[in-house]
């Protein structure tokens, strides 16, 4: 139970609206959930009336959300009719920016793409400020998505709730006012997101079964460092001014093999994240069998996959530490699910012990059991996390 937090109080007081709106919703994510899906199953489910769920289904298909698609089988009486989400049709942008790439996508209610484009990052700011408004417009122009709202995700420090973006620690750009100048040239409501939570968010609204069923969850990006979504009550936790959730800077040790991002031999990121990867697997080669210079994660994970000894140390090592780490995170935060995300998980077969035996030692620790899984994704969850920024608007809870 929520205590009423009277500085909001007059942005939640239930109109008249409010209650047709809710049940909305719940009947738009039954058709998305469980399509194809009748009228009576519906009713079945929500336990609404026949009635209500008629007036809502005839105001959904008159908003373009969702399409009959025939009738199914006869249970009795009149064969009825079958409902889907409305596919093909742009209803999210997405701008992903990444170290090396950034993508611009157009996605329809679903969630699948219907056109994307992919460029490098350049570390200079005000041309991939250009670049992205121009290509951005230019897709809008071809895909007719005037309109259409605009995620983005972005690898640094965001306050979502007013869209700016504080800092991009990889190129040390700061106060980035991307998102102004996107929403003057294109007319759209931009939204922008930090990288651990957009991927969190596609976790909620596009991963495993077993994520989708669990309101509080944990996921954990292993890239060039580590970022952490929490996924708290059907939502991302975001703290402070959005600052919620970087548990790549707690304290792990104090000799990490590499410098975290922050200059720290101390953080979490240092001791789990990728460069730490490749850093103890060019320590075990130090009599060198292989050009260095040619050691990237893609090859080491392939590697360790290989069952190449020096890379599969490495990387046992290194999910020893990232164990480590998260079973910090299930006793302070109990989630349900930790999903773990990030080039490495192609190799989880290789490390999954290192990990497991976390959730065992919280067990010991008389804490319900938390399911370890590796993400579901691919290769691109923050785009799918910009996506998921616009769709949360159309699927999430109105109160
Ligand atoms: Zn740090």
């Amino acid at each position: 139970m929520k205590r009423i937090n009277l500085q909001r109080a007059s942005s939640q007081i239930a109109r008249p609206t409010t209650i047709r709106d809710i049940n909305k919703r719940i009947v738009l994510n039954y058709v998305r959930d469980r399509s194809p899906i009748s009228r009576a199953e519906i009713a079945r489910e929500t336990k609404l009336h026949r009635s209500t769920v008629s007036v809502i289904i005839d105001e959904l298909l008159e908003m373009g959300l969702i399409v009959g698609i025939g009738v199914g089988v006869s249970t009795g009486g009149r064969r009825p009719e079958l409902f889907e989400l409305k596919k093909g049709d742009p209803t999210a942008i997405a701008i992903d920016v990444t170290p090396r790439t950034t993508t611009v996508a157009v996605a329809d209610l679903a969630g699948t793409l219907l056109a994307k484009e992919t460029f490098s990052t350049s570390p200079d700011v005000d041309f991939m400020t250009d670049q992205i408004i121009r290509r951005t417009t230019a897709m809008i122009e071809q895909t007719g998505a005037k309109g259409v709202e605009i995620g983005m995700s972005v690898p640094g420090l965001v306050d979502q709730a007013n869209g700016k973006i504080f800092h991009i620690p990889y190129f040390d750009w700061r106060d980035w006012d991307i998102a102004d100048r996107l929403e003057k040239a294109t007319g759209s409501k931009v939204t922008v997101e930090n990288d651990a939570n957009a991927t969190a968010l596609a976790e909620l609204w596009f991963g495993d079964e077993r994520i989708k069923k669990s309101d509080t969850f944990v996921m954990v990006l292993v890239g060039e460092g580590i970022g952490t979504g929490i996924i708290f009550d059907g939502q991302v936790y975001r703290g402070e001014k959005g600052a919620g959730g970087e548990f790549g800077h707690m304290i792990a040790g104090n000799n990490a093999p590499v410098e975290c991002s922050c200059g720290s031999r101390e953080c979490w990121e240092a001791y789990a994240s990728e460069k730490a990867f490749i850093a103890r697997y060019k320590d075990r080669l130090r009599n060198g069998d292989l050009k260095q210079n040619e050691m990237n994660v893609d090859n080491l994970v392939q590697l360790a996959v290989d069952g190449e000894k020096h890379a599969v140390e490495a990387l046992k090592e290194t999910a020893h530490y990232l164990g480590n780490g998260i079973s910090n995170l299930i006793v302070g935060l109990s989630p349900q699910v930790v999903v773990v995300s990030g080039k490495i998980t192609k190799a989880w077969d290789v490390f999954a012990d290192q990990l497991y035996r976390v959730s065992e030692r919280s067990v010991l620790a008389g804490l319900p059991p938390t399911e370890l899984i590796p993400s579901s994704l691919g290769d691109a969850p923050t785009l799918l996390g910009a996506i998921g920024l616009v769709l949360a608007r159309k699927f999430g809870s109105v109160t």
